[in-house]
């Protein structure tokens, strides 16, 4: 079990059993929201319950974005329909007992950064490194 919320205070989650290892997401519409790379986490839908009011973006059909209307923390990544929520890994509170696993979207990293860890990179997205295992094969 793991829980998490905003800077401010005003949402807080709760996400019952077993976090997928985290993913860093460098696509451009990440660094921008984000003001540098994402890195995220995802549970079950039905395994996770939200207290406090979320505000929701989408920068493509489909997708969605959630941040708290108070202080911005952006906290979630949805993909419509999918039984899978992304929340956002630094909003967790520690010990998170969750570890980096890769990087997507290489091709549209920021260009003052290498990756250096050694960890498995894609340009796009892959079925084995993605937000949202519904989406790709896996
Ligand atoms: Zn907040
Ligand atoms: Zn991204």
């Amino acid at each position: 079990m793991n829980t998490g919320g905003c800077a401010c205070g005003a949402v807080r989650y709760r996400a019952e059993g077993a976090l997928r290892p985290v993913v860093a997401c460098h696509c451009e519409t990440c660094r921008r929201t984000s003001g540098h790379h994402v890195a995220a986490t995802s549970c079950l839908r039905e395994s996770f319950t939200l207290t406090g009011e979320v505000q929701w973006w989408s920068a493509t059909p489909g997708y969605r974005r959630g941040f708290c209307p108070t202080c911005g923390s952006q906290l979630f990544w949805q993909r419509e329909g999918s039984p899978r929520i992304s929340i956002f890994a630094g909003t967790l509170d520690s010990p998170t007992g969750l570890r980096l696993h890769g990087h997507i979207y290489i091709s549209e990293k920021g260009d003052y950064y290498d990756l250096t860890d050694g960890l498995p990179a894609t340009p796009l997205t892959d079925p084995d490194l993605t937000t949202d295992p519904a989406e790709g094969a896996a």
